[in-house]
């Protein structure tokens, strides 16, 4: 059965190119009922950083990716640290060179510079004129007692080699495999192999089925190749992922902080919203649409569409490694944004087909897990905003999830949520006079008169009404003195109220804003609003 693999190196924290591969080796591995692990690459001992492991695991733990075998999980194919496998690369060093298709090189850096340099004089594209091919034994046992540094070299063939054609990339690869390279080097003289023969060697050993990595690692496709043939190994099938890029086509750098997975985690993003984005980069999920026959098709006013959405589930059923496209994969902000908001409802169970709010209960196959997890977040972040520091009402859970059905509509994401929910928790500091200044072309005798008005019909109706406060007796008395003000455009009279039950522009709608409130705390403020 299928066996993919995740092979990064620890230099820094994880990127969202590899957050990507990591994802796409997942899904297939998922939905191709076989397996997938996780190999640290730490040969090139420069760019080691320290930690660069554990913040690794950490990014994946976070995005959902669990691997079946590797570091951290073990498996009978380990162990899955290169640094831990050296003799295994000597071994198989030793195997090229008995086999006549590697061979030492004794050649010192600077002798090397002055290679290169000669050869490009001539206009040759190699860097290394194989010259350590011809040393005899008697010179190399010799150079050897002498204490001299020496490397092992691939002895590359002249003989054209046959590449099959990248699953994503075609026959568009670089196919002039034996005019095109060096006798590349595969132990360097400190005993570390290099990338080639440590990676060709581990998805070898580790039984590696398909290869998908980062477009990057596209041009050493002739390498790895004649590696296989050298050794007599049967290849695996190599898939390269298209470059992440900027939305205006320039290369994403890692030097920017946004293109870190901490990043996102830090801010706050869901999760399955982050998957979701970067399962976009690349794959072609038109392909998947026949699936999706419940959400609303249509491209919205802000450029996005439902059909986007997709659960680690949906991807793992609809995602296809034939429609992973090769042109370069924009990684835009604004798609990440709509996700997230999108995902945040549909686990909350508010996510109507339309994309709409819908409310509880409406939805069938509501997870009770994930929305408690969210509402528990949200209290977590009410608890620390400052202007609720000992504040009793964030205690009270019921009252939490109200507040936090309300604010849905309008959150982009979770963290962002405390700090426009505080006045659901605190009345408005306003002083009369202020608020009015705010309601710009209401006059403040008017505002008084429409928020003293409100409060005194509500109170009675809600005396005399047999049922508990509700939102349709509160739409009720909002018609009622539209009515009787005579008053044609709503938010004359809706504007005011707002205002002096929360001091704010918008929120959810009146009724549902004074449900939550309460009759007593929203008589309270509407009165001080106007004292
Ligand atoms: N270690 C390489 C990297 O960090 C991975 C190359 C591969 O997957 O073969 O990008």
């Amino acid at each position: 059965s299928p066996r993919l693999r995740f092979a990064p190196s620890p230099t820094g924290h994880l990127h969202l190119g590899g957050l990507r591969t990591a994802l796409f080796n997942h899904l297939l591995a998922r939905k191709w009922k076989g397996k997938w692990l996780l190999r640290i690459e730490d040969t090139d001992r420069t760019r080691y950083t320290e930690g660069a492991v554990d913040s690794l695991r950490n990014s994946l733990e976070w995005a959902g990716l669990d691997y079946d075998e590797g570091v951290g999980v073990g498996g009978s194919h380990g162990p899955y640290t290169q640094s831990e496998r050296l003799d295994i690369y000597h071994h198989y060093t030793k195997e090229l060179l008995s086999r006549d298709e590697a061979y030492e090189c004794f050649c010192s850096p600077n002798e090397l510079e002055a290679i290169k340099a000669s050869l490009k004089q001539q206009g040759q594209r190699h860097s290394y004129d194989g010259r350590c091919r011809h040393i005899t034994d008697e010179e190399k046992v010799r150079k050897k007692k002498a204490g001299e540094k020496y490397v092992v070299r691939y002895k590359s063939s002249s003989q054209p080699m046959d590449i099959p054609p990248d699953v994503i990339f075609g026959e568009n690869q670089p196919s002039a495999p034996t005019a095109g390279f060096d006798d590349f080097v595969l132990m360097k003289s400190d005993g570390w192999p290099t990338y080639h023969l440590a990676s060709v060697v581990d998805d070898h050993l580790m039984e590696i089925s398909h290869v998908l990595r980062g477009e990057e690692w596209l041009p050493s496709i002739p390498k790895h190749h004649s590696l296989y043939k050298a050794f007599g190994w049967t290849p695996p099938k190599f898939a390269h992922l298209p470059l992440l890029c900027n939305p205006d086509g320039t290369k994403l750098s890692k030097r920017k902080g946004d293109t870190f997975v901490e990043h996102y985690m830090n801010k706050g993003y869901e999760p399955p919203a982050l998957i979701n984005f970067l399962a976009l980069m690349g794959w072609d999920y038109h392909s998947a649409l026949s699936t999706k026959t419940t959400l609303d098709p249509h491209i919205r006013n802000d450029g996005h569409s439902l059909y986007e959405l997709f659960t680690v589930d949906q991807l793992i059923d609809s995602f296809d490694i034939s429609h992973i496209a090769h042109r370069k994969a924009a990684v835009n902000q604004s798609k990440l944004d709509f996700l997230n908001k999108m995902h945040l409802r549909r686990m909350a169970g508010r996510l109507g087909n339309d994309g709409v709010m819908v409310n509880a209960g409406k939805l069938s196959g509501l997870d009770e897990g994930e929305r408690e997890g969210l509402v528990r977040r949200f209290q977590l972040g009410l608890r620390v905003e400052k202007a609720l520091k000992g504040c009793e009402l964030v205690e009270d859970i019921e009252f939490v999830e109200k507040v936090f059905d309300a604010e849905l509509p309008r959150t982009t994401i979770l963290t962002e949520m405390p700090m426009h929910s505080i006045f659901y928790f605190l009345p408005p500091t306003y002083e009369c006079h202020e608020s009015h200044s705010m309601l710009k072309d209401l006059k403040p005798r008017i505002y008084c008169q429409y928020v003293s008005l409100f409060a005194d019909t509500l109170q009675q109706s809600a005396s005399l009404s047999s049922t508990p406060l509700n939102e349709d007796l509160v739409w009720d008395v909002i018609h009622r003195l539209l009515d009787e003000l005579n008053i044609d455009r709503k938010p004359r009279l809706l504007v005011p109220i707002r205002h002096a039950l929360t001091e704010r522009k918008k929120g959810p709608s009146i009724p549902e804003l004074i449900t939550i409130l309460g009759l007593d705390e929203s008589l309270s403020r509407l009165r001080r609003g106007v004292e």
